[in-house]
């Protein structure tokens, strides 16, 4: 599961952007997955200018 560090990201938008399902919602100071939609194809993962998406097991979220 693909997990977006809420309390470090910076809003940028470059993962928003690069997501290929148009999954990720960004709205001003919050920013969500839609889990529906996610391919866990981890695009956002690797175009985080700093690194605050990343990918782990269900069991530990
Ligand atoms: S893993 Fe892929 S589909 Fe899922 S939110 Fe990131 S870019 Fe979008
Ligand atoms: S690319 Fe990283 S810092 Fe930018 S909005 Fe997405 S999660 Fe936040």
């Amino acid at each position: 599961m693909i997990v977006i560090d809420k309390e470090e990201c910076d809003y940028c938008g470059t993962c928003v952007a690069i997501c290929p399902e148009n999954c990720i919602d960004l709205l001003e100071q919050e920013i969500d997955i839609d889990y529906d939609l996610c391919t866990e194809c981890k695009l956002c993962i690797y175009v985080c200018p700093i690194e605050v998406i990343s990918d782990v097991a269900a069991a530990e979220v």
